[in-house]
């Protein structure tokens, strides 16, 4: 197997133009337990550990640009104010050595159903920047990202260069179902994002169909029906619950059955619409 290891940007994108084979490798969570289990012998690994802006983040008027290079556990200690959905379903992720190590560009990377990360890039409006040598950037809406299990709309010659996430305008929630408390992969997850400004919220299901996806019909309930003025009326919290288990379509699998994944996408929808509400309410009052 051969391994290549550019030092920029630059080298990473021609390497990735004249090898679309070679796989690339950041925090190496994901691609060394294929290769360890023979799921996957690559011809060529693309290691992006060396290529240093990878791992830096920045923040402008348009909001944060995380590298994708950056480690669970810096998104956890250095950007948890400014995204606090995305802070917290990363300290869901496996163990502290797993979040030292895997990166949301990597989760990006392996597109699978049931990363955590998903569910609060897709409530939170965030954007994947990728690049190729030969056609240049592109900015892909999380909610187009996602094209099928553990398929993405990336390109062969294409890397994933940063994930634009602009800060949390209203409060923000992640739940996570697992078959235990930590080291597990979601039977299935939820995030919501209040935007108390445009009267919106955003949502993101996890592990509950064949990729991540919005609630939207969901949504639209809430822009049309949620008194922003008020505590939420226990019929609008019961029917968003209800449209966001409507929204997934799960299957039965070693980790729980479709039926249960439907029924608790529905709860956590309806108690973290209740959490940030709540919160929502109590900064106005403050
Ligand atoms: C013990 C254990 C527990 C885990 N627990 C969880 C969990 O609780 N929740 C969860 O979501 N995941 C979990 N994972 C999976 C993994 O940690 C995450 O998916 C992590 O985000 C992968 O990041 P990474 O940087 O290690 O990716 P890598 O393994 O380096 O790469 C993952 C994929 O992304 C691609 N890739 C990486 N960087 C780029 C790039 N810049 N451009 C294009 N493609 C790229 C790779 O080719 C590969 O296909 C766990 C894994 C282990 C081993």
């Amino acid at each position: 197997m051969e391994f290549l290891r550019p030092t920029t940007w630059a080298e990473a994108l021609a390497a990735k133009a004249d090898q679309p084979e070679a796989v690339p490798i950041q925090g190496g969570t994901d691609v060394m337990v294929e290769i360890n289990f023979d799921v996957h012998r690559p011809p060529a690994l693309l290691d992006l550990n060396q290529v240093a802006p990878l791992r830096d983040w920045s923040v402008d008027e348009g909001g944060y640009r995380i590298g994708a290079g950056v480690s669970y556990t810096r998104i956890i200690d250095e950007l948890g104010e400014a995204m606090p959905g995305l802070a917290q379903a990363s300290r869901t992720v496996g163990s502290p050595q797993i979040r030292n190590r895997g990166t949301v560009g990597g989760n990006l990377g392996a597109a699978s159903p049931a990363g955590d990360s998903h569910p609060p890039l897709l409530a939170g409006d965030a954007v994947v920047e990728v690049e190729s040598r030969d056609r240049g950037v592109r900015l892909i809406p999380a909610h187009e990202f996602y094209l099928g299990v553990k398929r993405s709309a990336l390109e062969p010659d294409e890397l994933i260069k940063a994930i634009r996430v602009p800060a949390a305008r209203g409060p923000q929630y992640f739940s996570k179902v697992g078959t235990r408390n930590a080291m597990v992969i979601a039977v299935c997850s939820f995030a919501i994002a209040l935007y108390p400004e445009e009267r919106r919220v955003g949502t993101g299901i996890g592990s509950a169909a064949p990729t991540p996806r919005r609630a939207l019909e969901a949504e639209a309930f809430l822009a049309d029906e949620a008194d922003w003025h008020a505590p939420l009326d226990e019929a609008v919290l019961r029917r968003f619950g209800e449209l966001c288990s409507g929204a997934a379509s799960p299957i039965d699998d070693v980790r729980g059955t479709a039926d249960y994944r439907r029924h608790a996408v529905g709860v956590m929808a309806r108690r973290t619409l209740g959490w940030a509400w709540n919160d929502y309410l109590g900064r106005r009052a403050a």
